[in-house]
């Protein structure tokens, strides 16, 4: 088959690869039907998350047919079309049973490493490098489903791919970091970054009834995209943030502020250092970002969600500033599975149609130039969606 696989630093390729196979009774295969290239898998490009091996299969938010089916997997059937959670697990262990999916103890088989890396042991991903596990990713051909019998969604018949294809990621991931500001009616949310991830958490805080959504970014598309959403846009390029935020909030600072941004090198952005002999990605500047102007804007005793992805150490956090004011953090990669059925609902009931995101369209064969189109974002491009 063909898969777009990693094969260093901005450097991705098409390559001929085998074709996966069912290697656990509880695994299905997939032939992929939809796939995209997520803001994530530009921490891969730029080559800030450790451990990525030449010739890795890239990409985690996919859906598609099943084509085989494990002998332990009950609940799927050939010929059915399903979307996956970019999160494996196992649906089992002490974490799953508590909702908390991406914590999996049992799907990363890298998790000591991981550990050793980060601080911490996540569940397995696709597609994202051997520290979550070394899993083949979905910008292919076809995939091999671990835990089939968990994760996958059936999709209802009379649903485009377009509409159901982002349950898989991007969707849920908005949702969860603005369910985890706790929004009260007369709240203010403040998304830092109106990428994908942002724009689901601006349209998921106006549909738990923020009273008001300001959405940060400095390119003109995205800032529309939001605005169209119902948030007051603010490029952050030619605005002082601080003071806006200051202005739309009687001089208190947002109840919750979303950082929607994580490791993004094309802002202001952070100088990264990889020190290749600890293996650890160190992140250090003294140029505003996002995730400082969150803390620093938040009101009192408000909260800061962290959707955005930060791997190894992040240096010169305002941690003074976050205590004063009493503030609470949530963050953290999604737990994908608790929010697949509500969404869907969301979507079949015609609250939400994520199809909205699409800009760009392509075929396998483009996806190497559409990572570097996508990394600079001089084409617009907000989200890729590649078709087969
Ligand atoms: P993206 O690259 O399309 O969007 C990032 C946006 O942030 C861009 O529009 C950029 O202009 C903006 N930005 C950069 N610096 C900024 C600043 N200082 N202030 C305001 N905006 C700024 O990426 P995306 O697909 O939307 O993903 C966003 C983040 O979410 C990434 O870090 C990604 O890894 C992460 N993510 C996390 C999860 C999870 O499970 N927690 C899942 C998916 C994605
Ligand atoms: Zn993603």
């Amino acid at each position: 088959m063909k898969a777009a696989c990693w094969h260093g630093v901005h450097d991705v390729r098409i390559d001929t690869v085998p074709d996966p196979k069912i290697e656990h009774p509880r695994d299905i295969i997939l032939k992929i039907t939809a796939s995209a290239i997520c803001g994530s898998d530009l921490h891969l490009y730029d080559g800030y998350i450790p451990s990525m091996k030449e010739g890795d299969i890239l990409g985690h938010e996919f859906m598609g047919e099943i084509v085989e089916v494990g002998s332990e997997v009950k609940n799927l059937a050939l010929g059915e079309r399903v979307v996956v959670p970019f999160t494996i697990s196992c649906g089992h262990c002490f974490f799953c049973e508590r909702d908390l999916w991406s914590a999996c103890d049992e799907s990363n088989p890298n998790a000591d490493a991981a550990k050793a890396v980060y601080g911490a042991s996540p569940a397995g991903l696709f597609g994202y490098s051997h520290l979550f596990g070394g899993y083949a990713g979905g910008q292919a051909e076809y995939v091999r489903v671990p835990y089939g019998d968990v994760g996958p969604l059936k999709v209802p018949t009379g649903w485009r791919d377009d509409q159901v294809l982002f349950l898989s990621d991007i969707f849920p991931t908005g949702y969860m970091a603005a369910e985890n500001c706790n929004i009260g009616e007369n709240d203010t949310v403040a998304v830092w970054g109106c990428g994908p991830v942002g724009q689901f958490a601006i349209r998921s805080a106006i549909l738990l009834g923020a009273k008001q959504v300001i959405a940060i970014d400095r390119f003109p598309e995205r800032l529309e995209l939001a605005r169209n959403a119902g948030a007051i846009p603010v490029n952050y390029a030619d605005a002082d943030v601080d003071e806006v935020l200051k202005t739309l909030t009687s001089g208190r600072g947002p109840d919750a502020c979303i950082d929607a941004v994580g490791m993004e090198a094309h802002g202001y952005g952070l100088d990264a250092l990889y020190d290749k002999a600890k293996q650890f990605v160190r992140l250090q500047s003294d140029r505003p970002t996002a995730l400082r102007q969150a803390i620093m804007a938040c009101r009192k005793g408000g909260t800061v969600s962290i959707p955005g992805v930060y791997g190894g150490l992040i240096d010169k956090m305002p941690i003074g500033a976050a205590f004063g004011k009493g503030l609470t953090f949530k963050m953290g990669q999604t737990h994908v599975q608790r929010y697949l059925e509500p969404l869907l609902d969301l979507i079949t009931s015609g609250k939400i149609d994520p199809s909205f995101i699409v800009s760009h369209r392509i075929g396998l064969d483009e996806v190497p130039e559409a990572y570097e189109q996508f990394r600079t974002k001089e084409n617009q491009s907000i989200k890729y969606m590649i078709t087969f």
